[in-house]
This record gives C-alpha cells, structure tokens and sequence, in this order.
C-alpha cells in the first residue's frame, strides 16, 4: 500500500511535471481543469489529459501585484504559477466561473497568456429553477464542441460513455475507501486520504485506478484510534496536510468530510447509460441535493442540514471547517451552520487557512482544547 501512496505522492508534489511526462510519452495534449464543477469526463473522451488545476505550495511572489490581497490563496497561487511559468505545458484551460475572484483571474491569465486557449463555460448557479437542464445541455454541448475543435478528435458517444465508465469506477473505488474508514475497518489518515483524492484529480485514470487496486490489496486494518471528526469545506483546493496531521495529533481521527479535495469530488456517478450530455447535466443539476456548495443555489437542501445529518451517520463528535481565507461564498454560509450546530448543541471549531505559512503552535493549542471539550461532551452523552 505504502508503495502506491508514495507514486500517487509523486505526482501530488508536481502535478503539472507529471501532465507534462505524460504528455511527452502519449502526444496527447494537457487541459487544465478548473474547479469544481466542470467534468473532466470530456477531456479525458477527447483524448486529452486532463489535469485539475492545484494550489502550490510556493510562496505568492510575482503573482502578488496582478490580482487584490484580498483574493483567496487559490487565486493568487494561479495567477503566480501561470506568471512564474508553471502553466506553460497547458496546451488549454477549461475555466468557469463559479465565483467572483475566479471571474479576475480569468481576466489575468487571459492578458498574460493571450495565445494559451480558454475554454470559458458559464454553467447556471440556480440548479433547481425551470430553465436550468436546458441551459446546462447547452453549455455541455457547446463545451463538447469546443473541446473537439482543440483537440481536432471527435468525440464519439461511445468514447465519452467510456470516459464516464472510467471515472465512475475510480470514483467508486475511493468511495469504498471513505466506508471502510467510516465503519472503523481501516486506520487511513486524513492525509492518505488526501493523497488518493487529490491524485485521483491529476493522475492518468488508468493508473490511478491501478494504484487503488494496489491500496486495497495492503489496507492497515482498523480502527483508528482519537476522536470521530467531521471536516468541512475548504473549497477549491486541498488544506495543507500540515494541517490534517495537526488535527489527528491532537487526538482527533477523521471520520468524514466534504472537503472538495475528499467526498465532495468523488461522491457521486454519472448515469453510463443515458446519452453522455444528459448525464452530465443530471450530475450537475444534482449537486447541491447530494452535497450543498456554497457556490450554487438550490431551493432547500442546505449545507447545515446536511452536515448535522453527516455528523450522526458517520458518529463523529465535532466538527471542523476548515475555511479558505477570503472564501467569500463559504463565508455567506458559515453563520447558518454555527447557528444550527450551537442550536443542537454538536461542538464545532472555524479554521480560517491560508496559502502562505501559518502558525501551527497556536492553531495546535486551539485544536487540542476542540477536542478535549469534544471528548468531554460525547463522554457524557454515552455516560
Ligand atoms: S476557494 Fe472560494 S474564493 Fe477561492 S476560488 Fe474557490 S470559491 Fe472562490
């Protein structure tokens, strides 16, 4: 198991080194994948390698002046990677515009890199109202089409309910792994989990879904030891695992997440059998019924319902949000959920994070009190 988590490592440390090898043994051409709602289904049927955009690592130095301070991390480490270079080996971004602050550095990327092709898809926010299947057949038709004009392949029907097939299976298998975990069966850190997530996003599918295999066949059995927590939003891009490993050091074991970079981004399938455009606009429509996005409106359905009723299935004790810094769409919604979760009395905890350092020592102190106070609670709710 160890073996296959350090190659899904590999290619988390660098994603767009490891599009860029692929590219140079298969020809096929990189598209770089903006979050989150866009299905890189197509791109994989029109025989591209499709690659969702990371937040790295590095420090944000000369991306610092082209987008507001008060953009989330996620948006000044794109524009920096794209000025610094990093994105030079995309042979096209696929964007949409899911939030303001993206909407800027579309606009960014647009005027620095005016030859690299955008492929600029609006899909509807309302997902529920009368006119949103006809407009998101339309967006996925067009996108279809646009992604045949860049790659010059025709993307055949058969190809595209292949490429679905694929991700569904890959999908599946780490949803195996989520309960596993939730059943105590296995001792996975929120880190792993991370790992297998977020190379599922950038890997080659085949490969990954080998490495799976692989994971399956020396999973360490169960059950962790700590506090059952649950983990909330992060939006976009991955926390810093520094930040996972805080958590489970401070006697806390994850039980449970929606984090975009965890159950968010696996947690559903596309229909195989229906025409590959209808279900991708199922999927869409149906997001935010299966798990709220602050990014999406839908009547009913809302986030705080849904994690209350995420805390009793998995048992978990807490909750953590983990918030990107300057998330405008999860800051709208994090007042509803304190307000239904100190209602009912579930203890919960806000970790506000950043891309650039944080300090761990005193997010530590915070963190072990949580869970203490936690403990506490669910010592006498079982007494
Ligand atoms: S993390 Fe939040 S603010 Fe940043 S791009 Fe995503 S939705 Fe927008």
């Amino acid at each position: 198991m160890r073996d296959c988590l350090a190659r899904m490592e590999v290619a988390v440390s660098a994603p767009l080194t490891y599009a860029a090898r692929l590219k140079e043994k298969t020809g096929r051409p990189v598209i770089g994948i903006l979050p989150m709602h866009f299905p890189a289904e197509l791109a994989h049927a029109a025989g591209a390698i499709p690659t969702l955009i990371q937040d790295d690592p590095e420090p944000i130095t000369v991306g610092q002046s082209s987008v507001f301070n008060f953009y989330c991390g996620y948006n000044r480490s794109l524009t920096d990677q794209l000025l610094r270079g990093a994105f030079d080996g995309l042979d096209a971004i696929l964007f949409g515009d899911h939030c303001v602050q993206l909407l800027g550095t579309a606009d960014v990327i647009r005027a620095e890199r005016p030859d690299l092709p955008i492929l600029f898809n609006q899909l509807c926010t309302t997902l529920d109202a009368g006119w949103a299947a006809r407009e998101t057949r339309g967006t996925f038709s067009q996108l279809w089409q646009e992604l045949e004009a860049l790659t010059g392949q025709r993307i055949t029907t058969e190809a595209a309910r292949d490429s679905i097939r694929i991700y569904n299976h890959n999908r599946a298998q780490i949803r195996e792994l989520y309960a596993l975990r939730q059943a105590g069966a296995i001792a996975l850190s929120a880190r792993d989990m991370q790992t297998v997530v977020k190379s599922s996003m950038v890997m080659d599918k085949s490969e990954h879904i080998a490495l799976m295999d692989g994971i399956f066949a020396g999973l360490p059995s169960g059950p962790a030891q700590g506090l059952p927590i649950y983990l909330s939003g992060h939006m976009c891009h991955a926390p810093k695992p520094a930040i996972l490993d805080l958590i489970e050091s401070c006697g806390a074991h994850v039980v449970g997440d929606d984090l975009f970079t965890g159950w968010r981004y696996i947690h559903a399938d596309m229909d195989e059998s229906a025409d590959p455009v209808e279900a991708m606009t199922r999927w869409y429509l149906d997001k935010n019924r299966r798990v709220p996005c602050p990014t999406r409106a839908t009547r009913g359905g809302d986030w705080e319902t849904y994690l209350l009723e995420r805390i009793e299935s998995t048992r978990a004790r807490g909750l953590i949000i983990l918030m990107v810094k300057f998330c405008e769409p999860h800051m709208y919604f994090y007042p509803e959920i304190k307000d239904a979760f100190d209602a009912r009395g579930v203890p919960h905890l806000l970790i506000e994070t950043e891309h650039d350092d944080m300090p761990l020592e005193a997010l530590k102190t915070r963190v072990e009190t949580f869970v203490e106070v936690a403990g506490r609670k669910a010592a006498l709710t079982t007494a």
